[in-house]
């Protein structure tokens, strides 16, 4: 049997780091089994689900590397994959159910049930819909009704799961569910087992914050005579204080991450992690997932997000891109702060490279180069430093500098470097002697990139502009 397995956002808001995990899960498990990864919109809500949440969903699921194999925009063989093009379906269903005797009208007014959770918990009893209307076969003109489900009064229901293992719940706890309302609108417990059996899903994988749904919706594949797939809880995600990870902890979505410079590569290998492990591994491709991920070997109980670590990944991330990579990468964080990149031929990889090892995220590279772009009046300086290292024997040692490298016409590491060997010999200095006057008249800074890292990425006029103006505070 080919693994069918799906992820089903709601789309009322961004994409949740919680939801992307669960995504990656499913995806990860079809990618190595060779099965169907679904995406489903579960669209329901008609005042909080908008169009442009789902955009974005999908655009923060590609950009995290994950392909779907059917879905509202690529389709499939099992669509409509949004839940609101499905209505008539639902409908159908709960309809067939009704003429089975497996559900029934329920005309209990909202007065009625208020009157009767009211007395329920009066009595100290937990308050719940006392199955009323089950047994009186109601016909179409029974007034306003609803359709509830017949859930069975004894016994067990017993959940294997694959995260959690073996979950019990007595029956008799569970409510004869509303599966169309009123207004004949269908509920979110019975459209998600519909589709999940139109759609031949047999794993489903989701947050824990719906295992409590898990034991009604069996009922209703039982209901609907079809087989009951598998499930995986995925634990929450953590705050550092181990309550469940929310906005007060810092970022939530999936968008935040990719605006403040997270590559994918390390999302995806950081979400993965959260509550599994192979052996001491901590870097893993795309591929090295989608061979040992296992949901069977997530922990059952929460990971904590850990934002160093993630920022950790990143950094190694980073640092594993060739050259032009990382520059398609830093491009767009360089822009947002406002940089002009266009026309630097060789400066711009120059440039990028000079931070690819100092970088914990894009835009923090993006925020230490900006002394590469900026005017030279703009430079901040850093006053400690210039007392420190612009004084006058450095000041003539950078005027020499800034007048050989105005004459050397080659303006490459190589060239860069003899220039410089040249005049340390001359001059019986060592490296150190210039290094640190050099960086602060670059960039007015005492801490940077090295000395050619610098002289490459700000090119010949800007160096020369820079070496003089910093001889001139020195003397
Ligand atoms: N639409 C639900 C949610 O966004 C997911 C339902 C499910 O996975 O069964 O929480």
């Amino acid at each position: 049997m080919t693994l069918r397995v799906r992820f089903a956002p709601s789309p009322t808001g961004h994409l949740h780091i919680g939801g992307a995990r669960t995504a990656l899960s499913n995806y990860l498990e079809a990618r190595r089994e060779g099965g169907a990864f679904v995406l489903r919109i579960e669209d329901t809500d008609p005042e909080r689900s908008k169009k442009e949440h789902e955009e974005q969903i999908l655009r923060d699921l590609a950009w995290l590397g994950l392909r779907w194999t059917e879905g509202p925009d690529v389709g499939g063989p099992f669509g409509p994959y949004r839940q609101s093009e499905r209505y008539d379906r639902y409908r159908a269903v709960a309809m067939d159910l009704l003429a089975r005797g497996l559900a029934y009208r329920c005309n209990a007014t909202p007065e009625e049930l208020d009157q009767m959770r009211a007395e329920q918990s009066a009595k100290g009893e937990d308050p719940r819909y006392d199955r009323r209307n089950r047994d009186k076969d109601l016909g179409p003109d029974c007034g306003p009704h609803a359709i509830r489900v017949k859930m069975p009064i004894e016994g067990l229901t017993v959940i294997d799961d694959l995260i959690k293992g073996r979950i019990e719940i007595r029956n008799e706890l569970l409510d004869d569910l509303v599966i169309l309302r009123t207004d004949g609108t269908p509920t979110y417990n019975f459209v998600v087992v519909v589709d999940d059996h139109d759609m031949g899903i047999n794993l489903v994988a989701r947050g824990d914050d719906h295992i409590n749904n898990t034991p009604k919706q069996i009922h209703i594949y039982h209901a609907l005579g079809a087989e009951v797939p598998r499930f995986a809880h995925l634990p929450m995600i953590l705050g550092p204080d181990g309550s469940r990870l929310s906005k007060r902890h810092g970022h939530t979505s999936l968008g935040q991450y990719r605006d403040m410079g997270i590559v994918p590569e390390a999302m995806l290998n950081y979400l993965a992690r959260l509550g599994w492990s192979h052996g001491d591994q901590e870097v893993f491709t795309e591929a090295e997932l989608i061979e040992h991920f296992r949901l069977s070997d997530v922990g059952s109980s929460g990971a904590r997000w850990d934002m160093d670590k993630l920022e950790w990944l990143n950094q190694t991330w980073i640092q594993s891109f060739a050259s032009a990579e990382l520059v398609e990468r830093a491009l767009p964080f360089l822009e947002a702060e406002g940089y002009v990149t266009a026309g630097l031929g060789a400066r711009l990889p120059a440039i990028i490279g000079a931070f690819q090892k100092r970088s914990r995220t894009l835009v923090e590279l993006a925020k230490q180069a900006r002394f590469f772009f900026i005017d030279d009046a703009e430079l901040s300086w850093d006053e400690a430093a210039v007392a420190k290292h612009l004084k006058p024997e450095a000041g003539a040692l950078l005027s020499a500098l800034a007048d050989r490298l105005e004459a050397e016409p080659t303006w490459e590491e190589p060239a860069l470097t003899a220039v410089v060997d040249a005049l340390l010999a001359e001059r019986g200095a060592k490296m150190g002697k210039l290094a640190q006057p050099v960086r602060v008249a670059l960039t007015g800074q005492g801490v940077g990139p090295g000395v050619y890292e610098m002289l490459l990425g700000l090119g010949k006029e800007i160096s020369v502009r820079r070496l003089r103006a910093g001889a001139a505070r020195a003397t």
